[in-house]
């Protein structure tokens, strides 16, 4: 799976994916015994401003139709897509219109950072993982984007929760996050394991006996009792 983010802040992502696992998963794995030869995922970013052609590099403007703060320009996002996925994506050559864009072939997915857009689910993410080799997340700053980019590359806008943040990054690093972590091979395979289910319940590690402000804290016996059925219950809430 590779991922083309498109951003305003391409070092604050990269900070994060570079690191822990999604770190590891960029590398390519070799030698003997190595489960899940060459990268699993990659991920590229597009810095907007450089997309820009305006002289002083400008990338948003006041709205049209009025109201507060700045929309960003449609132009430099749209330079950026192409760089990253037009080559990817053919024109459809037999009838359809020069232009119809086909992105079926190249298994691209567009998705913009919107707090007004689909909210974005573990389901989502499996789909994502499944169907496309080539995500491209738009991440928006100020007011949003130009609608038109939304339209032209028939994106889809995606939410990450019930609420408003300053930036898309965080919500394209939560969407790469939770993305990758359904590509083969991302994962441990215990790791893997826990992934049938949304979330793995209650867990404890050492010490067996936590001491805190006087007060002792211990692990719930059927954690030590090696019965791992009991365990599993105890861990959905059936204890
Ligand atoms: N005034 C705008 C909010 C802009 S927030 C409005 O009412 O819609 C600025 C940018 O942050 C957005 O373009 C989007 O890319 C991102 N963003 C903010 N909250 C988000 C959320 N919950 N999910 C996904 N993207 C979000």
């Amino acid at each position: 799976m590779k991922f083309h983010v498109i951003t305003l802040f391409p070092d604050i992502c990269k900070a994060y994916t570079d690191a822990s696992i999604l770190g590891r998963a960029q590398l390519k794995e070799k030698g003997k015994g190595a489960k899940h030869t060459g990268k699993k995922i990659e991920v590229k970013y597009y810095d907007i401003r450089t997309f820009s052609k305006n002289k002083h590099k400008k990338v948003d403007d006041r709205p049209y139709g009025g109201g507060p703060g700045m929309v960003m320009y449609a132009e430099p996002i749209l330079r950026a897509w192409e760089k990253a996925v037009g080559k990817l994506v053919h024109r459809n050559a037999n009838g359809g219109g020069k232009n119809e864009i086909n992105k079926q072939k190249a298994k691209v997915k567009t998705l913009i950072m919107s707090p007004r857009g689909t909210m974005f689910t573990t389901q989502m993410a499996k789909d994502l993982a499944k169907k496309y080799d080539h995500l491209v997340l738009i991440s928006g700053r100020y007011e949003g984007i130009d609608s038109r980019v939304q339209k032209i590359l028939k994106a889809e806008e995606v939410s990450v929760g019930d609420y408003v943040l300053t930036g898309g990054e965080l919500p394209a690093l939560t969407i790469i996050d939770s993305v990758a972590r359904q590509v083969p091979g991302v994962l441990g395979t215990f790791e893997s394991l826990e992934e049938e289910r949304v979330s793995s319940g209650e867990m404890y590690t050492r010490p067996e006996v936590l001491e805190y402000k006087k007060k002792k804290y211990k692990v719930p016996p059927v954690f030590l009792s090696g019965n791992h059925a009991e365990i599993e219950r105890w861990k959905q809430g059936e204890n």
